[in-house]
């Protein structure tokens, strides 16, 4: 009676230390396929988050007010000044206007 006990304890330590141990193993390859995918992201992610040209000066868009680069901004001269626009809708809706 007592040996059936100390099998039964024996065999859920076993189980436990099993289950650890495929927890581990399933650990281990979560982060190696973490660590996959991550080392093959920089790649993605230095191409794509180099930072649009935002170098120079903001202008606030004519007709909404959105700040916008002025190297990237749409334009419209008028009267000698230069005008900003955010959008090719806002430029046509002060041009319209
Ligand atoms: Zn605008």
């Amino acid at each position: 009676m007592i040996r059936a006990l100390i099998y039964a304890l024996i065999s859920i330590v076993a189980i436990s230390f099993l289950r650890m141990v495929i927890g581990i193993i399933g650990k281990g390859f979560s982060d190696l396929m973490k660590e996959e995918t991550e080392a093959s992201r920089p790649q993605q992610a230095s191409s794509t988050s180099k930072p649009p040209p935002t170098r120079g000066e903001l202008k606030a868009c004519h007709t909404c007010g959105t700040y916008v680069v002025a190297s990237t901004a749409l334009t419209a001269s008028s009267k000698g000044e230069t005008l900003y626009y955010c959008s090719k809708e806002c430029k046509a809706k002060n041009a319209a206007a």
